[in-house]
């Protein structure tokens, strides 16, 4: 499904219990760096041993209590999180560990993983915006607690959610579309465009309007591009209105991903040039650009020649015409004859 929407940038999807060894191994060096302690029923991570916790989403200690497991549990303070669950329920999966048989916390597994993959510092963490309060913030504690070295990650991103009517899309909500069930009425480069429609740390109001305006502004790209229809070669261009467009598309991407912005400059192209007259060289520049344009936001602005749209147009303009004979109208159907022969089809009564 993801590479029907032209997401091929991940080559691995890590598993949690392929890693149990990395996970026991931090929990252990935590402990004996007096991170953390056992108890009764876990091992759990002493937070007020780690000043800087809520440093990413300025939230306090005394905030994680609502976060707090409801059963009676054996922690030192009730804001302590779980590195490791002793088993409590018989039929749970359980795995083995130096402090009993159980499961390793939420927030354990994801800094255990990315310490064996990238090391104890790397660049980019994503996730959605509420996962920034309190996993996010405890995968920094574990890992800046083991490693002493901050920050542990240099930039996060976090995703705004995808609203159906203005609430959150979710399975429990059960007003979910499946990608599969999407990618039967809408072609793949619409949804990515609607997508990079709105900024990623905002909201996305998912409905079928939108999607329709979004696969409208999308022709009209694809429509200037074929237009352009020239071969692409090393020229130079001093179109004014292209070097505004390159800018601020550029400095708009670099601005914190603002794709809306940086889509808005296409358009602003497509209407300072649509009654100009073209110079050869400025419409191979202007293509060169859509160019790397299709590639950076991963959607194709080739046109396609026959969309299911198309065929269903088709279909119905030639239904009416059988109409048109039928009632002896000929010099109407003999019309739209014509002007489909120049359109490129052919027509055989
Ligand atoms: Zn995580």
């Amino acid at each position: 499904d993801m590479t029907k929407l032209n997401v091929t940038g991940v080559n691995l999807f890590a598993r949690a219990t392929d890693h149990l060894d990395e996970i026991i191994d931090q929990i252990q060096r935590l402990i004996d760096k007096g991170f953390a302690y056992e108890s009764d029923d876990g091992v759990y991570f002493e937070i007020e041993k780690f000043e800087e916790f809520g440093k990413l989403s300025n939230r306090k200690i005394d905030e994680l209590e609502s976060h707090r497991e409801l059963a009676e549990t054996t922690k030192r303070n009730e804001q302590d999180f779980a590195l490791w669950k002793k088993r409590d329920n018989v039929d749970e999966p359980v795995f083995h560990s130096p402090w009993g048989d159980g499961r390793p916390g939420w927030h354990i597994e994801d800094t255990a993983i990315t310490e064996y993959y990238f090391g104890e510092q790397y660049d980019v963490h994503g996730g959605g915006l509420d996962l920034i309060f309190p996993h996010h913030e405890a995968e920094i504690t574990q890992m800046e607690a083991v490693s002493g070295k901050s920050p542990m990650v240099r930039y996060w991103l976090h995703t705004g959610f995808l609203n159906v009517n203005g609430e959150k899309m979710s399975k429990s909500l059960h007003n979910f579309i499946t990608i599969r069930e999407l990618l039967e009425d809408w072609d793949a480069d619409t949804f990515r465009f609607f997508v990079l429609s709105t900024h990623y740390r905002s909201p996305i109001d998912f409905s079928k309007d939108s999607l329709h305006q979004s696969e409208k502004s999308l022709e009209r790209i694809k429509k200037f591009y074929s237009a352009l229809d020239v071969e692409s070669c090393d020229v130079e261009s001093d179109l004014e209105a292209l070097t505004e467009a390159h800018d601020e598309f550029f400095n708009s991407m670099d601005d914190d991903f603002n794709t809306p912005k940086a889509i808005a400059a296409i358009f602003k192209l497509i209407t300072a040039t649509k009654n100009e007259e073209l110079a050869e060289n400025d419409k191979i520049a202007i293509k060169a650009f859509l160019d790397d344009v299709s590639q950076i936001l991963g959607v194709d602005f080739y046109l396609e020649e026959t969309s299911a749209g198309s065929d269903d147009l088709f279909n119905l303009i030639t239904d009416v015409r059988s109409d048109l004979r039928a009632a002896k109208q000929y010099e109407l159907s003999d019309k739209i004859r014509d002007e489909l022969i120049n359109l490129g089809y052919e027509i055989n009564d």
